[in-house]
């Protein structure tokens, strides 16, 4: 276990941003964590468990302890003929995982190659790309109660997936559960999930034929239009997509399309489903700045840090697109990103 004080968390946030937290604790497992919790708990102040941070923004100094987690470690848990149960620790690299699974033949996971973060973060974010969620493949997230130390596993049905969300985000809860693993059930036999127009779009220009296309091919392709479209955290600050898409009433939908006719928009479970960087670009904020933070030229979805911005600077910027946005639209567009 390593413990730092007044740490900098400028190389464990993507965004980049330079914020200081009071201290800083790295352990590698499960029982370094339980000796940690009761101490944390007693001294009353503020603590959090973060992954990679990239999903995080840093508004400010951070008055409290920041855990992050090494916990490592991949293992079948169950091998079936058809399926395989993989479990993975909460620290380990997602895209690494990712690549580990393909490299052992074990299919699911290939559209959410190279998101950025941690396995632990996976089951909380419910990360999501190309047609793909996590919760798609998730059968269980092993978490200690912080409150009491004691293990507690959820099964996918009891972690209230849904769109870039899960239990783990809810009031009440945020919080009280560190995932320690999450177990995937993989499938032996590729299958690939080809539903996204984008993606299809992309296969049909590399004249892929779709009866002969591998699971290593289709990572691939991801992860060439992935470092096409959004930026590499190494070279420049982001979190990825900074807003939700909107999902509005079908009346809503109904009023803009009368004047917006070109307006892409999806089917959603409770209404409609938009495109927030595609209102934040007919805004005209893509390729954009406001001091060093600034809106990314190929993706107006994504906010970035062109070097030196802080935290405020970020959410200066984000208030402006949204005020903007509803403005122009009468739509509330709300961050993916969390803010600290
Ligand atoms: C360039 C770029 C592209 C991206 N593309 C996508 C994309 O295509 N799809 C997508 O869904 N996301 C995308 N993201 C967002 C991000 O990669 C995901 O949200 C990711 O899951 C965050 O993982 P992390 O380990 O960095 O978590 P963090 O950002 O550190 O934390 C996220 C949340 O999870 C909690 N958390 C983290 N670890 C644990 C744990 N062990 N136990 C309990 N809670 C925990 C934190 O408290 C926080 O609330 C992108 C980000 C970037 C920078």
């Amino acid at each position: 276990m390593l413990t730092y004080e007044h740490f900098n968390l400028q190389q464990h946030n993507t965004f980049g941003i330079s914020a200081h937290c009071k201290r800083f604790i790295e352990y590698s497992n499960t029982e370094e964590l339980r000796q940690i919790l009761p101490t944390l708990i007693a001294s009353n102040e503020p603590w959090m468990q973060i992954g990679g941070g990239s999903n995080l923004l840093f508004t400010t100094d951070y008055p409290g302890t920041i855990l992050h987690s090494v916990i490592s470690g991949i293992e079948v848990a169950e091998d079936g003929e058809e399926d395989v149960l993989v479990t993975a620790g909460a620290g380990i690299c997602w895209d690494n995982f990712v690549e580990w699974t393909l490299r052992h033949g074990y299919y699911g996971l290939e559209n959410l190659s190279y998101i950025p973060g941690e396995v632990g973060a996976s089951a909380v974010q419910n990360i999501g790309a190309y047609g793909s969620e996590a919760a798609d493949s998730i059968q269980s997230v092993t978490t200690i109660d912080s409150t009491d130390g004691s293990t507690k596993t959820f099964q996918r049905d009891e972690c209230h997936y849904a769109y870039r969300h899960s239990i783990f985000k809810e009031e009440g809860v945020r919080g009280r559960y560190i995932i320690t693993h999450v177990t995937y059930r993989l499938r032996r036999t590729f299958r690939p999930v080809l539903v996204y127009a984008g993606l299809l779009r992309e296969l049909e220009r590399r004249s892929v034929k779709m009866d002969e296309l591998t699971a290593d091919e289709l990572r691939q392709i991801i992860i060439e239009v992935r470092k096409a479209k959004l930026p590499e955290p190494a070279e420049i600050g982001s979190a990825g997509s900074f807003f939700m898409n909107p999902i509005v009433p079908q009346e809503t939908f109904d009023k803009l399309q009368a004047l917006y006719p070109n307006m892409p928009h999806y089917p959603a479970l409770a209404g409609v489903k938009l495109s927030a960087g595609w209102l934040i670009d007919q805004c005209g904020w893509k390729g954009k700045r406001l001091g060093p933070a600034g809106v990314y030229a190929l993706q107006a979805l994504v906010l970035v840090n062109h070097g030196g911005a802080t935290g405020a600077d970020i959410v200066r910027l984000s208030e402006t697109i949204q005020r903007d946005v509803f403005n122009k639209f009468g739509i509330q567009l709300h961050p993916e990103a969390i803010f600290i």
